[in-house]
């Protein structure tokens, strides 16, 4: 049998890329290379039986505004979302924290002077949030929303560091500005940082940042349950490393980094794309950790246990210089410190009175130090006694990130920088960047636009692109 398309990787935009082409009746196999589908979005009892972890992404505020996901019937397939009350807690050092809330106006009461500046900034993006999201998630092209774009772009192309100095007077806002934008992973000085503050903190306003009931895999199990509906067909245990591990197929779809493109099909490419290729950068890693704990995360600022994700790193000024340490290739003393603590709005993550945490620090890209101590010691300044709670740990370097997925290269969790040379011209400049040379080979994971996440939204523009070929 001919495939109409064989998609390599069963990750969210590996099963998007499927799940697009069947959904137009075209025959699909995915091929994945671990025994379960997922990729980046799977869960596990990683420390003690009973305690459920999810190995990679945990919070989803572009998994609930993607439009992709939004269309699909994965509720019918058994994916809930559950939100906190609060999306994001940034605790300081006075004992208190900032608690990003649904309401512009609630979240900007916690910001003391910054209440009118935070609510002049956030609110009218808020109010354009889905054409804002529409027109940025995805490949290059004229926006279809162009007045709350421009208004966007104004002070998304600033740097991070400097919008929040621009926008705001008082160390709260700036803080949690500062965190927010952090999960950009670079510099808070670079051009376009200030962007990931603004698109997480109108996602955190317009949708919230839900995890998944029952863990991430589920997000995997619902996408893959509706492909299967669709006749696609999904192969786990199937390592794809040369042409000869692939069946014939009208469309090849690669759901991994440009460079496992190339060791697979490298040959068939032309070699000013395969150098293309070569030149594009991938960034620094995470270090991970999982625990299983005897009771909550006790926080000095009790009003973190609202939130699903916890910010550590405090000021603005000790965020921006410990991501800038780690561009220098230096572990910082101080790391900042994402957390996510769904078993307290997921009881069934942990056995009765029990609760599970996820929490990684950035690290220099190919890490293989464990900075478990200084990870810890920011957990512990935010919340004493910490270390008392945990029954068990599982770390992971950021070498052995990309050990677990080899899309992670060095340990880089976006698989491919996102700044503004590679946001939406990853991984090379091409008219059509899913595309390659070859007819019929496409990429489609997250090293194309529009990058990192679990939002399926590269695999469903790759499935169009591959689509409109195969007819
Ligand atoms: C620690 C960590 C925390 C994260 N937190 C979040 C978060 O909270 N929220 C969020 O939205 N995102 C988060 N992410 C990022 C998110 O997981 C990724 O951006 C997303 O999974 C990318 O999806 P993808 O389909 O492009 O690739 P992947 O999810 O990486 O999937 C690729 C799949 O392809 C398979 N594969 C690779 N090579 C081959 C081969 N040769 N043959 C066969 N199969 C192959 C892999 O096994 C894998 O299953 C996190 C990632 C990590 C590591």
């Amino acid at each position: 049998m001919i495939y109409d398309a064989v998609i390599v990787g069963a990750g969210p935009n590996g099963l998007a890329a499927a799940i697009t082409l069947a959904r137009a009746g075209k025959s699909v196999l995915v091929l994945e290379a671990k025994e379960t589908i997922g990729g980046g979005t799977r869960s596990a009892e990683l420390t003690l039986p009973g305690f459920v972890h999810d190995i990679c992404s945990a919070l989803h505020p572009l998994g609930v505004a993607s439009p992709f996901f939004r269309d699909l019937p994965l509720a019918h397939y058994g994916l809930e979302w559950v939100f906190p009350p609060a999306s994001l807690a940034h605790p300081l050092d006075d004992d208190t924290a900032v608690l990003v809330e649904g309401s512009v106006d609630a979240t900007a009461a916690n910001l003391g002077p910054d209440a009118a500046r935070y609510r002049r900034l956030m609110g009218p993006l808020v109010a354009g949030w889905q054409g804002l999201l529409g027109d940025l998630l995805g490949p290059l092209r004229i926006p279809r929303h162009p007045m709350v774009m421009a208004r966007f772009g104004l002070a998304a192309l600033l740097p991070a560091a400097t919008l929040a100095r621009l926008a705001f007077r008082g160390d709260r806002a700036r803080a949690v500005f500062a965190g927010m934008a952090s999960h950009a992973m670079m510099p808070l000085s670079t051009p376009a940082t200030a962007a990931f503050g603004l698109v997480l903190g109108l996602v955190a306003h317009a949708v919230g940042w839900p995890i998944a009931r029952g863990g991430s895999q589920r997000i995997a199990d619902a996408l893959g349950a509706h492909l299967r509906s669709l006749r696609g067909e999904i192969v786990t245990g199937h390592p794809v490393r040369s042409r000869a591990d692939l069946p014939d197929a009208r469309a090849i779809l690669f759901d991994t980094s440009p460079r496992q493109l190339v060791q697979v099909v490298g040959k068939e490419l032309p070699a000013g794309y395969r150098q293309a290729l070569s030149r594009f950068r991938y960034g620094p890693g995470v270090f991970k950790a999982d625990y299983a704990l005897d009771g909550p995360i006790p926080w000095r600022a009790e009003e973190c246990l609202r939130a699903g994700t916890v910010h550590l790193g405090g000021t603005l000024e000790e965020i921006a210089a410990a991501e800038a340490a780690i561009w220098r290739g230096e572990h910082p003393e101080w790391p900042f410190v994402l957390v996510a603590q769904q078993s307290l709005f997921d009881p069934a993550r942990a056995p009765q009175s029990r609760h599970t945490a996820w929490a990684y620090c950035h690290v220099p890209h190919g890490s293989a130090e464990d900075v478990t101590g200084r990870l810890e010691a920011q957990i512990e300044r935010f919340a004493p006694g910490f270390q008392d709670r945990i029954l068990a740990r599982r770390t992971h370097t950021a070498a052995d990130m990309e050990v677990y997925n080899p899309n992670y290269i060095g340990g880089d969790i976006n698989a491919g920088v996102q700044d503004l040379r590679q946001l939406f011209t990853r991984p090379v400049v091409r008219l059509n960047p899913y595309t390659t040379p070859v007819r019929g080979l496409y990429l489609c994971s997250s090293s194309t636009p529009p990058g990192g996440g679990v939002h399926g939204l590269c695999g469903y523009y790759a499935g169009r692109t591959a689509l409109q070929r195969l007819r």
